[in-house]
């Protein structure tokens, strides 16, 4: 088990703190390190800590709880709302009580271990990227070892390369959804300035997290008519989530930011050539179409 909890978004100041002070770590550092039932500090840390979760963190444990991601919002997230906030914020709830234990834990461990969110599985590692470098926040990103005090795991004698971390805890697979994530989050819009509108951000955070509720605006709007959408990705829509939420990454990339990332078809954009400004129509409108359309 591994489940401290590492920010998805390191935030500043701590992120310069570790951009200055923390030992950096590539793929091929070594690091000694496990946790096993067992060892004297076994189930502490899963308990009182702000884990940050991804859309495809939802994903995979709404879908191991057999929950809508509704209802699963609604049981164990937390959205803090922030001055200044450009994203939508979603944390693991823990237990309201005194010991504020994590939801999912038990006696032997992480209840839903194969399904447990990126955070979980990276500790003890964690991750920074430099945003000034000149191609952005993928220029240079590091690993490096967050040691809490209360684990032991790192007297133990087991050795790991960064790359064999990954491999053992299925960090790729998670990498690759937080990059496209990260694909709107971190978007050139946000480092000039631009912010979302209340309606916009609203978009962002259902289109996101709340894939059953996309689905039925997907489904049950006339979102599929404006745009071309290849026919067989449109019926694995009906029961992928993964597919679903690949076409909320690109559709929203479309209506947040204008990227060519989904095609309008032609004649819907030959009807409003000259009348309307595309960001216009497929910004602003989907973002209320998303709110009436689920209602
Ligand atoms: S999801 Fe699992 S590993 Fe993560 S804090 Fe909860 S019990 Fe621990
Ligand atoms: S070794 Fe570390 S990660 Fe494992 S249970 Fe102990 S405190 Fe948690």
């Amino acid at each position: 088990m591994s489940g401290e909890n590492v920010p998805n978004d390191l935030r500043e100041p701590l992120q310069e703190k570790i951009l200055a002070d923390y030992p950096r770590l590539g793929p091929d550092d070594t690091f000694r390190f496990s946790c096993q039932p067992g060892i004297s500090c076994f189930n502490k840390c899963c308990g009182d800590v702000n884990i940050f979760l991804s859309p495809y963190d939802v994903l995979r444990m709404k879908r191991r709880l057999g929950m809508s991601s509704g209802d699963f919002l609604a049981k164990y997230a937390l959205m803090p709302v922030q001055k200044d906030m450009r994203t939508p914020v979603v944390v693991l709830r823990m237990n309201d009580d005194q010991t504020k234990t994590c939801p999912f834990l038990t006696d032997q461990g992480c209840g839903i271990y194969s399904d447990r969110p990126w955070p979980c599985r990276m500790y003890p590692l964690g991750l920074a990227s430099q945003k000034d470098t000149p191609d952005g926040w993928r220029g240079d990103r590091f690993y490096f070892l967050l040691q809490e005090k209360v684990c032991k795991g790192f007297d133990e004698p087991r050795e790991w390369t960064v790359r064999e971390w990954f491999d053992d805890q299925g960090i790729d697979e998670y990498d690759e959804w937080g990059e496209a994530f990260k694909e709107l989050t971190l978007h050139k819009f946000f480092e000039e300035g631009g912010v979302l509108s209340p309606e916009k951000m609203a978009m962002l955070f259902t289109a996101c997290y709340d894939v059953d509720k996309f689905r039925e605006f997907v489904f049950g709007s006339t979102l599929l008519e404006r745009f071309e959408v290849d026919e067989d990705f449109v019926e694995e829509m009906r029961y992928s989530d993964e597919a679903l939420l690949r076409f909320a990454f690109l559709w929203l990339r479309f209506s947040l930011f204008g990227e060519p990332t989904v095609k309008v078809k032609e004649h819907v954009a030959e009807a409003f050539k000259g009348k309307l400004d595309k960001k216009e129509l497929f910004g602003t409108k989907s973002a209320k179409g998303l709110e009436e359309e689920t209602r």
